[in-house]
């Protein structure tokens, strides 16, 4: 998709951008479907992808919703971070748990780097990371927030693969 990926979103032109006036269906990732051409379209040029207004607007309430709740997010990933280096089904759910909030809190950059950095990784290193990862792209696929997050803060490339392996398990 053409565009300055720097603008973060970036609202399409329902009349079309060159003045053409026509209006086209188009593939809407967060629905996972066609719309007619009739529907308003919103490009996000961070992930590169199509959505529609209705999507758009969801996606901008939860995203307005979580920067107001990132104490209540950190608090959670602090109640969950004695679990997630345990080796049972509970251990498994709290790994889940805690890098879906990371994301859905947007508090990724905070645990880069500090005491909790260690608990992040953790999830990502117990023998089922790549079951914690399919567990987070399919939650990824009722919210377009949380698809936003993870390849705003994945980057393509490892959200794709994180993609693939949710595919084959
Ligand atoms: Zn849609």
């Amino acid at each position: 998709m053409a565009g300055n990926r720097q603008h973060g979103f970036m609202r399409g032109n329902a009349s079309g951008r060159n003045g053409s006036g026509v209006a086209k269906a188009f593939y809407c990732t967060a629905c996972d479907k066609t719309h007619s051409a009739t529907v308003e379209k919103v490009g996000i040029s961070e992930t590169g992808e199509i959505i529609c207004n209705k999507q758009y607007l969801k996606m901008m309430d939860i995203k307005f919703d979580v920067q107001n709740k990132k104490v209540a997010g950190y608090k959670q990933l602090l109640n969950l971070k004695g679990s997630v280096m345990s080796d049972s089904v509970e251990g498994f759910k709290a790994r889940v748990a805690f890098v879906k909030c990371a994301f859905e809190h947007d508090l990724v950059k905070e645990l880069s780097s500090g005491s909790n950095s260690r608990h992040f990784s953790s999830c990502f290193e117990m023998n089922d990371a790549d079951k914690v990862t399919a567990e987070v792209i399919r939650a990824s696929r009722d919210s377009y927030w949380l698809r936003y997050s993870l390849i705003k803060n994945l980057g393509q490339q490892l959200f794709k693969y994180w993609e693939e392996s949710t595919i084959t398990h």
